[in-house]
């Protein structure tokens, strides 16, 4: 009776180990990943706002391919949370079927010159009208030699001005089309 008592009291010691760990287990287990939700749930993701080089970092989130909510991280060392208005705005950039902001134009409208109409037009119709007039300016102010004839290949006669939502691969782009017209007039409005 007594070994079996003894048997039982380990038994018991065991079950309550194991029991406690089970208790324990299960409440660590969940707590990580509930922890962890709290911070990054399903549908939303950490980014860098886009808009000037001190480079806050956001938290996103998004439902059915549109931003539901936009707030500063709080565990990036930059902004710790914080975001100036420009960063908090970055929401209306979401572009899944239209802008979020409402006043942002979607469609192409075109004034000509001389008049106050606006006229819509399609994509089709634009992009042909900047590249005509892209190279139409391009053959009449192209410049291949200085005035002492070194050879400098430059065209004065437009410039590019980039957008704080262009991204790193966008700008390379844009760079490098810039550049191979000869364009030396080239900025970006991203403040510094
Ligand atoms: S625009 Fe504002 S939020 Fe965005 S990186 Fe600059 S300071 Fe930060």
């Amino acid at each position: 009776m007594k070994g079996s008592r003894e048997i039982s009291r380990r038994e018991f010691l065991k079950a309550s180990v194991i029991l406690s760990g089970g208790l324990i287990m299960p409440k660590s287990f969940f707590s990580l990943p509930v922890t962890m939700q709290l911070h990054k749930p399903i549908g939303e993701s950490a980014t860098i706002c886009c808009f000037c080089g001190v480079g806050c970092g956001a938290i996103v989130a998004s439902q059915d391919g549109r931003v539901i909510n936009l707030e500063g991280d709080p565990d990036h060392p930059i902004n710790q949370g914080s975001l100036c208005p420009k960063g908090m705005a970055m929401a209306q950039i979401n572009t899944v079927d239209g802008a979020v902001n409402p006043h942002r134009v979607q469609k192409v409208r075109y004034r000509a010159p001389g008049t106050d109409k606006w006229e819509e037009k399609d994509w089709e119709w634009a992009l042909n009208q900047i590249a005509h007039r892209v190279k139409a300016t391009r053959d009449r102010y192209f410049i291949e030699t200085d005035s002492e004839g070194r050879m400098v290949n430059r065209l004065e006669a437009i410039a590019s001005l980039g957008g704080a939502a262009l991204d790193n691969e966008e700008c390379s782009l844009v760079t490098k089309g810039m550049r191979s017209l000869g364009l030396v007039y080239y900025e970006h409005q991203a403040r510094l």
